[in-house]
């Protein structure tokens, strides 16, 4: 399928490089200019059940490898990602669009679930106790269970896998990685350096597709797991069809992340908070600040501060130095915000700031500037639905209660922060928020890789979480041993 035009994407099969013989493809498209980087395939049933064997047959030997050995890649790949930061920094930018800083920052997170997973020989421990009984021992271990796979978004190509990868493979499984057909170039680059890594052949894999690849790698009876992370929709579906088959799940959706900022909040700092909240990545984040709710009188101070910071968001391609927000992924996610935007309107409420108007918004590249909705109210559609763009709703509450009644309704439970400088309205809003990551004066709570990332509601299905005890918990299971001699 590749064309003179671009090359095909590759994927990474049993320790070696391989293209795939798909007839079925996409082009992997520059949001910031237009430009075709690559086509990527979609693999059939027959690549997924070749490669799914060839994870099966390389189980057996890396579950025996001591968990010492099988960390010694990971240390490894962590070095080479660190050499090389800058150029999978720039791919990243190229088939994403976020900033070079915000795809530097990405890797950082990236390397950091290689580091915690790294302490795997401590993390994987079991637990024993002598003498359950006279003369009785009892103790529980840990133990791999196969071939897992992660099926990733595109909005941050080169984290999400390794939200899970790392984790899986320490503890002696063997992993498929899936990236999002609109960005597979990120970990195709990580591929070369995992291959430089000395991973053993069929310990982990790279595989692209769209939702065919997904079903085939859902349905086939030798994956153990699954772990989904993207849109609600896609993720409840993944959930009920997994759960069908018998498997593990963990399935993260999206959001619509609430910050509250409270009378007694520092203005200036919640308004820049809340500016890099909802506009860092083009708001294209599953944490992103995606409305506001002010309480009492700091409404107009704070509308007029956030409306100045966001105007003067610097637009453009994420590779000139400068520029502080790229582009949205494609066409297709440019007119779903200008939608919203329209519905804003018809539904009452004020585009303050208007991205549409933006100067970078007739260009070949898939801008739109930073947008600011006045005068919501949660019954709007603006309130309660993901928009994933840069667009930021604002609402208004008299009291704490009034606000956390607001977060309490909406059906997503990512994240949500609040701007205060009392404890006690603190305390209130970390006991009842129903959201699994909650920031306080933080306007994006992101989990470090020691900590699960979080999710409730219709943000995330399943109980055990990505990173640190969770992920090592999902890719093992107990076994408890009780012997007498
Ligand atoms: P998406 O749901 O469109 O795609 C995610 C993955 O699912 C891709 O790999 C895609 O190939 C696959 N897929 C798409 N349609 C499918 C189908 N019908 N059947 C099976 N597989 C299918 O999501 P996206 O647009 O790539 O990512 C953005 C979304 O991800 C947003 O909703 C965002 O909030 C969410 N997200 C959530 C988290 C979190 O931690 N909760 C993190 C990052 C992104």
């Amino acid at each position: 399928m590749a064309t003179s035009v671009s090359r095909q994407v590759r994927c990474y099969v049993d320790g070696q490089w391989v293209e795939s013989p798909s007839s079925q493809g996409q082009e992997v498209e520059n949001p910031a200019t237009g430009e075709v980087l690559a086509e990527v395939p979609f693999c059939s049933r027959e690549e997924v059940d070749d490669i799914v064997g060839r994870a099966k047959a390389a189980f057996p030997k890396w579950r025996r490898t001591s968990p010492v050995e099988r960390i010694q890649p990971l240390f490894k790949l962590k070095a080479l990602m660190e050499d090389r930061v800058e150029d999978l920094a720039k791919t990243l930018t190229l088939e994403n669009g976020k900033t070079f800083n915000e795809s530097m920052g990405e890797m950082r997170r990236t390397i950091e679930n290689l580091e915690v997973a790294s302490g795997i020989p401590t993390l994987m421990q079991g637990s024993n106790l002598e003498d359950v009984s006279a003369g009785i021992d009892e103790s529980a271990i840990r133990q791999p269970l196969g071939v897992f796979a992660c099926i990733a978004p595109f909005n941050f190509p080169a984290m999400v896998p390794w939200w899970f990868a790392p984790y899986a493979m320490a503890t002696g499984n063997t992993y498929l990685i899936k990236p999002s057909e609109q960005t597979p170039l990120t970990q195709e680059l990580i591929f070369e350096l995992i291959h430089e890594a000395g991973f053993p052949p069929g310990v982990i894999n790279l595989v692209h597709g769209s939702k065919e690849t997904v079903d085939a790698l859902i349905e086939h009876p030798d994956i153990e797991g699954i772990s989904f992370v993207g849109s609600t929709p896609i993720a409840q579906a993944i959930y009920q069809k997994a759960a069908v088959h018998g498997k593990r799940v963990q399935c993260q959706g999206g959001a619509k992340n609430f910050l509250v900022i409270m009378p007694d909040a520092d203005l200036d700092f919640s308004v820049d908070a809340a500016s890099s909240s909802a506009f860092g990545c083009a708001g294209q984040r599953c944490l992103a600040g995606s409305a506001t709710i002010t309480v009492g009188d700091i409404h107009e101070p704070f509308l007029k501060g956030l409306r100045e910071t966001a105007q003067a968001i610097k637009v453009g391609n994420g590779l000139d130095e400068g520029n502080t927000m790229g582009p949205v992924i494609s066409k297709g996610s440019k007119s779903r915000v200008l939608e919203y935007l329209e519905l804003g309107t018809k539904e009452g409420a004020e585009v303050a700031l208007d991205g549409r108007q933006h100067e970078s918004a007739d260009s070949a590249g898939n801008f739109v500037g930073p947008s600011v909705i006045e005068n919501v109210n949660p019954d709007m559609s603006v309130a309660n639905e993901e928009i994933f763009g840069p667009v930021i709703s604002t609402l208004h509450a008299e009291t704490l209660d009034e606000a956390l009644d607001i977060i309490e309704r909406n059906p997503y439970g990512n994240a949500a922060s609040i701007f205060t400088q009392s404890g006690k309205a603190a305390r209130e809003f970390k006991y009842r928020v129903p959201c699994g990551n909650l920031g306080i004066n933080v306007g994006v709570a992101a989990p470090m890789a020691f900590f699960p990332f979080a999710g409730m509601k219709d943000s995330f299905f399943g109980d055990l979480h990505g990173q640190g005890q969770d992920a090592i918990r999902f890719f093992t299971d107990y076994k408890v041993v009780i012997e007498r001699w």
